[in-house]
């Protein structure tokens, strides 16, 4: 059985420094980006793959510009699927970067999966990657507030037949892709390790752009390395072509 991908924007960030996603490149320029939460469809029922920034933070705790409206909730953007937060048993948080895992409590009876390195670097963070994990002194992360049904996993693990989370580390030391066997093709939902189509296209100098945030940039390399020989399609996580689009079959 093959599954389907909807790629939903939950939320749009305004006003980046380019070189944020394009590391050391493109100095000067300006980057609107979507926050983009994904649903899988056909094999093991809805998954959801990330859930977003909380707007209500987004300036106060992180400085950073976004907009959601009602629609772009992402219970709200779930229902336009059909599909009711409730029926969810699965969600997968590629990495807990706030603007990937911020509402994982909007889906009640799933299982949310990270992988433990990912859970344990977001426990004691670098101090300059200390706000975008909120690490920040009297703040809960929002993504525990369902920690209660956190999952953790070591590595590649197999979600549903043709659905695969893959360790993708480098951007954070646990970041995970999930791998789907679709009709077309096979994709890679990449997470930030792939943030913008041209960061996978590459430019006259090199084949790939990594983000211009990262825990561990040899990793990085030998990630981007291993998603070469998966023979996929990739999916950016950032980039407005990808909710354009919407599907991907
Ligand atoms: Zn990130």
């Amino acid at each position: 059985m093959t599954s389907s991908i909807s790629a939903l924007c939950v939320g749009r960030v305004f006003g980046l420094q380019k070189p944020s996603l394009t590391y050391l490149r493109g100095w000067g320029q300006g980057l609107d980006i979507p926050q983009i939460m994904y649903v899988i469809q056909g094999a093991g029922g809805p998954i959801v793959v990330d859930t977003g920034g909380d707007v209500e933070r987004s300036w106060d705790k992180h400085r950073i510009r976004m907009e959601q409206t009602p629609e772009e909730r992402p219970d709200a953007a779930l229902r336009t699927l059909g599909i009711a937060p409730e029926e969810v048993e699965l969600v997968v948080n590629t990495h807990l970067h706030w603007d990937h895992c911020s509402n994982n409590h909007l889906f009640p009876n799933a299982r949310v999966v990270i992988q433990q390195s990912e859970i344990d670097y977001a426990d004691n963070p670098v101090t300059w990657h200390r706000r975008q994990f909120e690490h920040l002194p009297g703040l809960v992360p929002a993504w525990r507030n369902a920690e209660d049904r956190v999952t953790a996993v070591d590595g590649d693990t197999e979600l549903a037949p043709g659905v695969s989370l893959v360790a993708l580390p480098g951007h954070t030391p646990g970041s995970q892709g999930v791998l789907v066997e679709a009709e077309s093709t096979r994709y890679l939902i990449a997470g930030d390790c792939v943030d913008l189509c041209e960061n996978w296209a590459g430019d006259e100098e090199v084949d790939h752009i990594p983000s211009g945030l990262f825990t561990d940039i040899v990793a990085y390399e030998n990630t981007i390395r291993r998603i070469e020989k998966l023979d996929c399609e990739v999916i950016p996580s950032h980039d407005p072509l990808v909710s354009e689009r919407r599907d991907f079959r």
